[in-house]
Parts: C-alpha cells; structure tokens; sequence
C-alpha cells in the first residue's frame, strides 16, 4: 500500500476499533438473545405452574366443571396474551384457550412425565409453550401454558436496530478519532522533516529539536542530531582540508612564479640562472611531493585508493627501507639500523603501500633527528601482529601533541617544521596505510630524547 502513513494508521485504528464493536455486540447480541429465551421460558413455566396448583386444587374430587369454571375464570385474568389448555388423560379437553386449538388440533403426545417446551407459530406471531403431565387423584391431566414471544422478540429487535444505526457512527467516529490522532502523534515527525529540510550545508550547526517524551520519537531525533554532528565534523574536515591544501599550494607556486619572474626581470649570469632553475626545480618537486600526497588522501577519502594485497615478507621491505634512510641520513651523518628477525614474517599487505608506510616514518627520523643522531628500525613478530617499530634520537613531541600529530596538515612547530619542508600529511597517510592493513600505529616520545612509531599489521599464515 503506497497510501501516506496518517491515512494507514487511520484506516488501521478503524479497522480494529470497527471488528472489536462488531465483536462486542455479536457478544451482547448473544447475551441478549439468551436472557430472552430464559425470561420467556420463566414466563411459561410460572404461567403453567399457576394452572397446575389450580388442577390440584380443583382434582376430580370436586368434579371436572369446578375445574373447568376455575380455569375460565384463570383465562379472564390473564389479558396479556398468555394461553393454556388442559386435557385430561382420557383425551379430552377441560380447558383450552381460544387460540390453542389451531396450535395443537389434536393433543399432543406427551409421555414425558417433566417439563418441557416446544416453540409454535399461531398467527404470524410465536409463542413459548411449557408442556407437564400431572397426576392427581387418580387423573392424569396434560397442562400445556403458552406465552408470546412477541414482546420479548421486540426488544431484541429493537436492540438490533440500534446495533445497526449505531455501528455505522461509531466506525465514523473511530475513524475520525483516528484521523486527529495520528496527525496528532505525527505532528513531531513533520516537525523534524520540515527542520530537517531546512539544514543544509550553510547551517549544518543547527540541530532538531528533542522532544521532552522518551520515546522513539527522542531516540530518532537524537540519532539524527548526533549524524548531524558527524557529517558537521566531516564537512569541517574537508573544508578545512581543502583550505589548507590550497593553501599549502599556493606558496610553492608564487615561489616558483616569482623566481621566474624576478630573473626574468633582466639579463642574469649563468650561475643566477642555474641558481633560480634550481630553486624552481627543488619547489616544483616539493609540490609534486604534495600533490601526490593530497590525491593519495582524496583518493583514502573516496575509497578508491586500490591496492593489492598480497603475501609479503616484511623483512625484506624493511631492509630496503633501511638502505633508503641510510642514504636519506647521508648529509646529516645519521646511524640507521634494522633489526629485522631471522625467519621471515609474513603480513598480507600492498608492497607499495608499505614502502610508502615505512618511508614517511623513517623520513621523519631523519629530518625531525640532529646530526650524528641515530635512526633505528625494528621487526618483530607476536602471535597475531607484525610489529614495526621506527625509533629516532630526535627532537622528540609533548606529549599533548601525540594524538594530534597523525592528523593532516597537522605540524607540532610550525616554525620548525617549516625548515623541514613537510605539509603534516605524511602521518596521516601512514595511519590511513596502517588501517587499510587492518593494522594500528602509535607513536610514544619524550622530548629531547626522541620519539617511536609503533606500527601493528596482522600476520598472515603463508599457506
Ligand atoms: P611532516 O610532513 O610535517 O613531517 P607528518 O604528518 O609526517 O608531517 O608529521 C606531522 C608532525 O609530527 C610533523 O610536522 C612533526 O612536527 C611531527 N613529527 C613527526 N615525526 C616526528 C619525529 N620522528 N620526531 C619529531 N617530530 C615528529
């Protein structure tokens, strides 16, 4: 059903209020019906009870037309319909009502000594009839007492009648109930969907208003204020992501623009050319350094980045890793060692991606560490994890500043790191290489002394 939730809920509440009148009144119909035929039965047994103490009263004894005179007598009084007839066992009547002799032209046979009643119809109308046979004095009479059921069938009619005029209007009624009482009860939900269609990028700090009741209606509109608070955050980030890069962008190009444009101001001595063409040089590769990292987090962010995961042995990356900080350590004199464990250690992971891993930590060594300083690299191997551990002599972080450094653009001195030339996009490129392996890196350091990236990836059975 495609009908909108009020007219559903409506046609629902309806429904279920019209099948439980139905239902109440079948009940009360039967109810009703019974404590008729229960009532009218009385009323033919009392009837009938009143002419058997006059049989008894009048028994043969005293002679068939005393009794005969009595039960006229009896039948005067009684004007409200009701009949009786008594015959006696020779089979013939002493006393019938008018009416009876076209209920039963001949007497019935009743051998049944109890009571019992039958139901007969006389003139379009019916009537209840008790039946006793009495024995008295030697006589047997047969007592037959008849009262209409008319009156009582009239009751039940108009009882009926009421049922049918009064369930259209309480259908209409529970529908109309219904009706106010969802609107009534969707009337928060169309608050938040028109609140909700005002929040856009410009306002997305504006939050729905939480209803006072804890119900589903709370817990809906906390959920959709506490996405709201997410999507805030990553919108945040991302403005504010985009905002660094272009402007982290901008300074190597007016670098580059105004070496150009200065030299290019007049003629210059080759060694001024060389000087200029090699600044350019050095800044367009610090750019293209950036750039490639923004498309590596654009592409994280996008979950396109595509790698390959395959069986590797990270000693073996880590060898190759130390050989390049080795040569990245060269200017500075560092000492760069691995230790790496003598059998292999296999992880399912993308090389590249490794490679990419482990150079941003060991660049870090070497420009966060002074000359001489030493630059290690450790692989071990627990039950479940491959541990890389990248450990310098270095400047070292505060502490405070530990959790912040993995995030982009994040740099603990700005002064400083200015000199080194990074854009604090390395360790957040690293933390996201290190989740894609389903692994964790942390980092623990002590100013003055040096820092440690701890670096965990699962191990992988090589099968
Ligand atoms: P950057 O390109 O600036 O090095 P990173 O994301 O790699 O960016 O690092 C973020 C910041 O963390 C750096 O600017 C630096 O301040 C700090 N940092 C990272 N590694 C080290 C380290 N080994 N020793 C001291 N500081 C470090």
């Amino acid at each position: 059903m495609n009908l909108p939730i009020r007219a559903r809920l409506t046609v629902l509440y309806s429904v279920v209020l019209a099948s439980s009148f139905v239902a109440f009144f079948w009940v009360s119909d039967l109810g009703f019906r019974r404590s008729i035929e229960a009532t009218v039965d009385n009323a033919s047994r009392t009837n009938l009870e009143t002419v058997r103490r006059l049989v008894l009263a009048n028994s043969s004894l005293r002679g068939e037309s005393k009794l005969r005179e009595e039960l006229s007598r009896l039948a005067e009084l009684w004007a409200n319909g009701a009949l009786f007839e008594v015959a006696s066992s020779n089979g013939h009547w002493i006393f019938r009502s008018q009416q009876f002799l076209r209920i039963y032209p001949a007497l019935p046979q009743i051998v049944d000594r109890d009571l019992s009643f039958a139901t007969t119809n006389l003139d379009a109308s019916q009537y209840r009839i008790a039946l006793q046979r009495v024995t008295t004095g030697g006589e047997v009479y047969e007592i037959h007492a008849a009262v209409p059921t008319e009156p009582f069938d009239q009751a039940l009619d108009h009882f009926r009648l009421m049922e049918k005029e009064i369930l259209p209007l309480l259908v209409l009624l529970a529908s109309l109930s219904g009706y106010w009482l969802s609107g009534r009860s969707l009337a928060p939900v169309n608050r938040i969907i028109e609140t909700a269609g005002l929040i856009g990028a410009q306002n997305l700090s504006s939050r729905l208003e939480v209803p006072r009741a804890r119900d589903d209606l709370r817990r809906l509109t906390e959920t959709l204020n506490a996405m709201l608070a997410r999507i805030e955050a990553s919108f945040k980030r991302i403005t504010q992501f985009t905002a660094d890069a272009s402007h982290d962008l901008r300074t190597p190009v007016a670098v580059i623009r105004a070496t150009a444009e200065i030299t290019l101001r007049k003629l210059r001595t080759q060694e001024q050319y060389r000087r200029a063409l090699s600044t350019i040089l050095e800044t367009s590769v610090d750019t293209s350094e950036l750039l490639e990292n923004l498309l590596t987090l654009a592409r994280a962010d996008a979950g396109a980045a595509g790698m390959e995961m395959r069986p590797l042995d990270l000693s073996a990356h880590v060898q190759k890793a130390r050989e390049r900080a080795a040569l990245l350590g060269l200017e500075k004199a560092l000492d760069v060692t691995a230790t790496t464990p003598p059998e292999p250690v296999w992880v399912k992971a993308d090389a590249i991606a490794v490679d990419r891993l482990l150079l941003i930590l060991l660049d870090n060594a070497v420009k966060y560490s002074p000359r001489g300083g030493r630059c290690e690299i450790a692989l071990s191997q627990s039950e479940n994890h491959a541990q890389i551990t990248v450990r310098d002599s270095g400047a070292g972080i505060p502490e405070i500043e530990l959790n912040n450094i993995f995030d982009r653009f994040y740099r603990v001195d700005r002064a400083r790191s200015k000199n080194t030339g990074g854009a604090g996009l390395g360790l957040a490129i690293a933390r996201w290489i290190a989740e894609m392996h389903g692994g964790t890196i942390a980092a623990e350091s002590t100013v003055g002394a040096g820092s440690a990236f701890h670096v965990l990836i699962p191990v992988h059975a090589k099968s």
